[in-house]
C-alpha cells in the first residue's frame, strides 16, 4: 500500500518534471532562462494560462492545438512527459529505495532532456551533460559503486577510444555530443552494459534510418539525431541487461 502510493507520487514528479525537461531541452540551445520565465506559445508568442500547463492532460484537453492561435503542439511533448512519468515509476519498482534508484532518475532526467535537444536542434548541450556529471559520478565513486570497482573508468575510457576512432575512421558518423553522451553513459553504466547499449542503439538507429531512407523521407547525406536511439539502448540494458544477459548464458553455462 505504501509502495503504491509512492509509485503514484512518482508517476507525478516524473510527469511534472518531464514538462520541466522539454522545456530545459528547448531553452539550454536557445540560451534561454529556464526559471521565471513563463512559457508561452511559439507560433502566438502568448503566454501560457496556469491551466495550459498541467503535464499530458493540457495537451489532451486542448486537442493538441494552442487555445488562441490554433497551433499544433507538437505530439513529441506530451509523449516525453508519459515516458518521464512511467520511467520514473518503473525504477522505484525495479530498484526500491537505494541509491540505484537515484542513478536511474538521473540518467532517466539527463537522456530526456538530451533526446528533446537533440530531436529539436540536432545537438546535446555541453551544459546539460556537465550538470549530469558531475552527481552520477559522485554516485558511482562513492554509495553506488559498480562491481568491479574500476568498472566505471574502464568503460568510459573504452567507449571515448573507440568512438574516436570510429568518428575518425568516418568523418561526421557521429557529433561530439554523442561521443562524450556516451563517454559519460559508459562510467555510468560499467563495460559490458554500455557496449550492449551501443550496439542496441546503432541496430536500432540503422533500422529506422534505413526505413525513412526507403520511404524517401530523408536523403543519404541528411543527418539525424542519434540521441533518441542511445536513450532507448541504454535504458533497455540498464533495466533489462541483466536478465537478459543470464538467460542467454544460461543455456552455456548448464
Ligand atoms: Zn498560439
Amino acid at each position: 500500500m505504501v509502495m503504491m502510493i509512492w509509485t503514484l507520487y512518482l508517476t507525478l514528479a516524473g510527469s511534472i518534471l518531464g514538462s520541466f525537461y522539454n522545456v530545459v531541452g528547448v531553452r539550454v540551445p536557445l540560451r534561454q532562462p529556464l526559471l521565471f520565465t513563463r512559457s508561452a506559445c511559439p507560433a502566438c508568442r502568448r503566454s501560457l494560462k496556469p491551466l495550459e500547463l498541467i503535464p499530458v492532460l493540457s495537451y489532451f484537453l486542448q486537442k493538441g492545438r494552442c487555445t488562441s492561435c490554433k497551433a499544433t503542439i507538437p505530439l513529441f511533448y506530451p509523449v516525453m512527459e508519459i515516458l518521464t512519468a512511467c520511467l520514473f515509476a518503473f525504477s522505484l519498482l525495479t530498484f526500491g529505495f537505494s541509491y540505484e534508484f537515484l542513478i536511474a532518475l538521473l540518467l532517466i532526467s539527463l537522456l530526456v532532456i538530451v533526446v528533446v535537444s537533440d530531436i529539436c536542434f540536432m545537438l546535446i548541450p555541453n551544459v546539460v551533460l556537465l550538470c549530469f556529471t558531475l552527481p552520477l559520478v559522485a554516485l558511482r565513486l562513492t554509495l553506488a559503486p559498480l562491481d568491479p570497482w574500476f568498472d566505471p573508468f574502464l568503460g568510459a575510457v573504452l567507449v571515448f577510444s573507440l568512438l574516436l576512432f570510429v568518428s575518425s575512421w568516418k568523418k561526421d558518423s557521429l557529433g561530439g555530443g554523442d561521443i562524450k553522451l556516451l563517454t559519460l553513459l559508459g562510467f555510468t553504466l560499467g563495460t559490458q552494459q554500455v557496449l550492449l547499449a551501443i550496439a542496441a542503439a546503432s541496430f536500432l538507429g540503422a533500422l529506422v534510418g534505413g526505413v525513412f531512407l526507403l520511404a524517401r523521407k530523408r536523403s543519404p547525406e541528411e543527418p539525424f539525431p542519434f540521441a533518441p536511439f542511445i536513450a532507448i539502448g541504454t535504458l533497455f540494458v540498464y533495466f533489462f541487461g541483466e536478465a537478459l544477459l543470464s538467460f542467454q548464458l544460461s543455456p552455456f553455462l548448464f
